[in-house]
């Protein structure tokens, strides 16, 4: 037994926890395999925010079914969003799995394997030691406090837990030696990131403390919150050199109403006010949001009031999405979702056919103007890499290696990517 297959879904965090997963297999010794039928050791790393996502989660575990009952020494874990603090249910329903994991707590697995194959595995779990791309995640806070009315990650991943300053500039210290050149610091919540680490810790101060790595070319953090978006943070953005110009900060609803019933905690004239102060302090920022249609009860008029907002802020980037109601939460308890799916198709097609116009006119203006691009890899017979506002930019250039910054003059543009040419290379790397 010496190989492992790790499925995963959802988002960054599901893979810098999968990242994480891997370093401490290869510790043990086990090496990849491309495939989960053919792999001695399968992990699906699931996510439960929406309905599909689980259902997809389940038809992908119930596969491996007949595989095991066919080699039964084959290991079968199931981590993630899916699993909760009490595994009851799913032993009974998943007979077949022979590890649960709760996000991040990849201790199970650790200790049936080194049982299993006889190692010791002490130690294995730590900072990520691999390098698995020019840009990588570290998470820095874990779980979430807030309890949106509609959102299931608090009860599934848990209270915030941050880790210390020491620990990330460590772990971003070893991965620039492997290679990374940008971390994008990970949370449910990064705003905030040390409320309950000892002394007046906030987000500025471990942003102050990664930029000080040296080899190190690019910061960014995921996802903000409208409350939690203090000013040190926002100075930090301006100030310091390596953090980009970028902010996603969701804003889930336009309408004040629909904004109380999701327990966001803000009103929309609050979130303007925000955006308008970060647009003021920060030149050049760019800000993508996330947002839900039609979530219980939402009216023609509420939703307009959240198209509005679209319309007014302009957005880099939406990430759109409709309600989808997950058992648990505190809407699925107290409210109806009572909004039907074609209505929610409707909004969603009006929101996403808005913002295609809104960043067809945004990626635009950048045409003849210079981008400063980190150089990811190739596809297509093209380079490719980011701009500090996040944006995806394709160039074609012989001589080049993934990890080098250049300067490339956008040519063409649309509203998913830019398109340039090599204008000099910084000599950065
Ligand atoms: S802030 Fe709200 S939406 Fe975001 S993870 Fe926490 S509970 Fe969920």
């Amino acid at each position: 037994m010496n190989s492992y297959h790790i499925w995963t879904t959802g988002c960054q965090m599901n893979k810098a926890d999968s990242e994480r997963l891997c370093s401490a297999l290869d510790q043990m010794g086990l090496v990849p395999s491309a495939s989960k039928e053919e792999a001695d050791i399968v992990v699906l790393n699931t996510c439960v925010v929406r309905q599909n996502a689980e259902d997809k989660a389940v038809g992908t575990l119930t596969s491996l079914k007949p595989t095991k009952e066919l080699n039964p020494d084959k290991v079968i874990a199931l981590m993630g969003c899916m699993v909760g603090p009490n595994t009851t249910n799913l032993e009974k329903r998943f007979p077949f799995v022979d590890v649960f994991m709760a996000p991040q707590q990849y201790q199970p697995l650790i200790t049936f394997l080194s049982e299993k194959l006889d190692i010791d595995a002490d130690g294995c779990i730590g900072p990520l030691t691999a390098a698995p791309a020019i840009s990588t995640y570290i998470p820095i806070i874990h779980g979430c406090d807030k309890f949106c009315s509609f959102c299931i990650i608090p009860y599934r991943r848990g209270r915030e837990k941050s880790r210390t300053i020491a620990e990330i500039v460590y772990e971003t210290e070893m991965l620039v030696n492997r290679g990374v050149k940008e971390v994008t610091l990970l949370g449910q919540n990064v705003d905030s990131y040390g409320h309950d680490l000892t002394g007046h810790i906030n987000l500025s101060d471990l942003l102050e403390a990664v930029n000080e790595v040296s080899g190190l070319e690019r910061i960014r953090f995921l996802t903000s919150h409208p409350n939690d978006m203090q000013d040190s943070i926002i100075e930090a953005v301006n100030g310091l050199e390596k953090v980009c110009e970028n902010i996603n900060l969701p804003f889930q609803a336009g309408d004040n109403e629909i904004l109380r019933t999701m327990r966001r905690g803000y009103t929309n004239e609050e979130y303007r006010r925000l955006i308008d102060k970060i647009r003021h302090k920060v030149s050049n920022v760019s800000i993508s949001t996330d947002l839900i249609v039609g979530f219980c009860g939402e009216t023609d008029e509420q939703f307009l009031n959240t198209l509005n907002m679209v319309k007014d802020i302009k957005f880099d980037k939406v990430h759109s999405a409709a309600y989808s109601n997950r058992e648990g939460t505190i809407a699925s308890r107290k409210m109806v979702d009572d909004i039907r799916e074609e209505v929610k198709k409707e909004r969603l097609q009006i929101i996403n056919d808005t913002q295609e116009e809104i960043v067809t006119v945004i990626n635009s203006g950048l045409k003849e103007k210079m981008q400063e691009v980190l150089v990811e890899g190739r596809k297509k017979g093209k380079w490719f890499g980011r701009n500090r506002n996040d944006k995806l930019v394709f160039f074609t250039n012989d001589d080049m290696r993934a990890g080098q910054v250049v300067d490339v003059k956008i040519t063409e543009t649309s509203p998913w990517y830019l398109e340039g040419s090599i204008h000099n290379e910084q000599g950065k790397n």
